[in-house]
C-alpha cells in the first residue's frame, strides 16, 4: 500500500489533513451546528412525492440552470431578508462549500488570493487552497468582531481578489454590522480600483441572528455576494443546497466554472418541496433561537464565559486546556467542538433535553476543573 505522500500531490496540499468533524457514536451530538429537529413528517411526504415525479424523468439531465428553485429561493429571500430580488440574482449549489469553491474558481485561483478573519469558518481557507488561491488570515479583536482599522490596512496592503465576512461569524457567533461590511467593502475596492474585489458574506446562520439580513447591500455593489445555506435553518445538511444573491452579472460569471447539470434533478425537487413549508421550518428557528439563549444564561451562570451569539451555537470558555476540557465534557457523553481556538470551546443549539444534558454535563466539569486547579 502506498501514503499520499508517495503520489504526486500538488505541492499545496502536501502535509495537509482535510476537513473533518469527529463523527463520534455519542448520545448527545452537539459539535457540527446541524439542526436537531427532523423535517416535519408531512415535508416527509411532499419530498416522497416530488422525488417520485422527478424520478419518472431521471432519463433526462435536470434543468441545468434550475431556474424554478432560483425562482422559490429568491421569493424566500425577498419575503425574509428584507430585499426584493429574482432568479437572476440567485444562484444555487450542492451546499454553500460549493457555492464557495465556485466563487473562487471563479474569481480567485492560481496567482490570486483570498483573506479571511480568523478565527472564522475553516472551509473558506480550504476551499481557497484547494482552488490554488493564496490565503491570507486577517485580525480579530479580543472579543472577536472585526478589527475594521487593521482590514482596512490588511486589504491595502495585500490587495486581496476575494475578502470572506462570515456573518454570524462560526465559530464565535459574532454578528458583523452593515457599517463594518461597507467599511471592508470600500477598502477592498479601493485596494483594486480597476475591476473591484469580491466581497462575500457567508450568511449560513442568517435566519437565527437578532440583526437583519446583510443582503439589501447587494444593491447597487456588483462585487458584493452574499451566501446562504438549507443545511442549518431549513434543518436539511443531507439535502446539500446553498445559494448566493449578488448582482446578476456574478450569477453569470459563476456559470463559467460551473459543472453542467451539477445540481440532480433529486435535490432539486427536495428543495422545492422543502421552500413549501418555510414556515414551519422557520417555527423551529426561533425554537431554537429561545434555546440558544438559554445555553448562554445556563453557561455563565455555570461560571462560564460567553461569545454573544448570533447563530445556533454558542462559543463558551475560557478553559486553561480546551482540549481537557472537551475530553471531559465527552466523557460525560456529550461531543461539542475544539475549534482550535484557545480557551474556547463551541456548542450547538440541540433539542431542550440535549441542551439540558449539556448543561448538566458542564457544570459537572467546570467544578472537576475548578477543584483540580485548586489542588
Ligand atoms: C455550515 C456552514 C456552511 C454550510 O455549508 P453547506 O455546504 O451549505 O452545508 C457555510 N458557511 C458556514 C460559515 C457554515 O458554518
Amino acid at each position: 500500500m502506498s501514503t499520499i505522500d508517495s503520489l504526486p500531490l500538488r505541492d499545496e496540499l502536501r502535509g495537509k489533513s482535510p476537513y473533518g468533524a469527529p463523527q463520534l457514536d455519542v448520545p448527545v451530538r452537539l459539535n457540527t451546528n446541524e439542526n436537531p429537529y427532523p423535517l416535519p413528517e408531512e415535508l416527509v411526504e411532499r419530498i416522497a412525492e416530488r422525488v417520485t415525479e422527478a424520478a419518472r424523468r431521471l432519463n433526462r439531465y435536470p434543468d441545468r440552470d434550475a431556474v424554478e428553485l432560483r425562482t422559490e429561493l429568491a421569493r424566500y429571500l425577498t419575503r425574509t431578508a428584507g430585499h426584493r430580488v429574482g432568479h437572476a440574482q440567485v444562484w444555487a449549489a450542492n451546499g454553500s462549500n460549493e457555492v464557495i469553491q465556485q466563487l473562487l474558481q471563479t474569481f480567485g485561483g492560481p496567482g490570486r488570493t483570498a483573506l479571511g478573519f480568523e478565527p472564522s469558518y475553516s472551509m473558506h481557507a480550504l476551499i481557497s487552497r484547494g482552488t490554488g488561491t493564496g490565503w491570507l488570515s486577517g485580525p480579530r479583536n479580543a472579543d472577536f468582531t472585526i478589527d475594521v482599522e487593521a482590514a482596512e490596512r490588511a486589504i491595502a496592503e495585500h490587495r486581496p481578489d476575494v475578502v470572506f465576512v462570515c456573518s454570524p461569524n462560526n465559530p464565535t457567533g459574532t454578528a458583523v454590522d452593515e457599517a463594518t461590511v461597507l467599511r471592508l467593502y470600500a477598502a477592498a475596492q479601493a485596494a483594486r480600483p480597476e475591476y473591484g474585489a469580491l466581497v462575500v458574506v457567508d450568511e449560513a446562520y442568517g435566519e437565527f441572528s437578532h440583526h437583519p439580513s446583510l443582503l439589501p447591500l447587494i444593491e447597487g455593489r456588483p462585487t458584493l455576494v452574499l451566501s446562504r445555506t438549507m443545511s442549518k435553518a431549513f434543518g436539511a445538511a443531507g439535502l446539500r443546497l446553498g445559494y448566493l444573491a449578488a448582482d446578476p452579472a456574478v450569477v453569470d460569471a459563476v456559470q463559467l466554472v460551473r459543472l453542467p447539470y451539477h445540481l440532480s434533478a433529486v435535490t432539486q425537487a427536495t428543495a422545492l418541496a422543502a421552500l413549501e413549508h418555510t414556515d414551519t421550518l422557520l417555527g423551529y428557528v426561533e425554537q431554537l433561537k429561545a434555546e440558544r439563549d438559554r445555553l448562554v444564561t445556563g453557561l455563565r451562570a455555570a461560571g462560564c464565559e460567553v461569545t454573544p451569539s448570533d447563530a445556533n451555537f454558542v462559543q463558551f470558555g475560557r478553559f486553561a486546556d480546551s482540549h481537557e476540557a472537551w475530553q471531559a465534557l465527552l466523557a460525560h457523553g456529550v461531543l461539542v467542538r475544539d475549534n482550535g481556538v484557545p480557551g474556547w470551546l463551541r456548542v450547538t443549539a440541540g433539542t431542550p433535553e440535549e441542551n439540558d444534558a449539556f448543561l448538566e454535563a458542564v457544570r459537572a466539569v467546570t467544578k472537576d476543573l475548578k477543584e483540580k486547579s485548586e489542588r
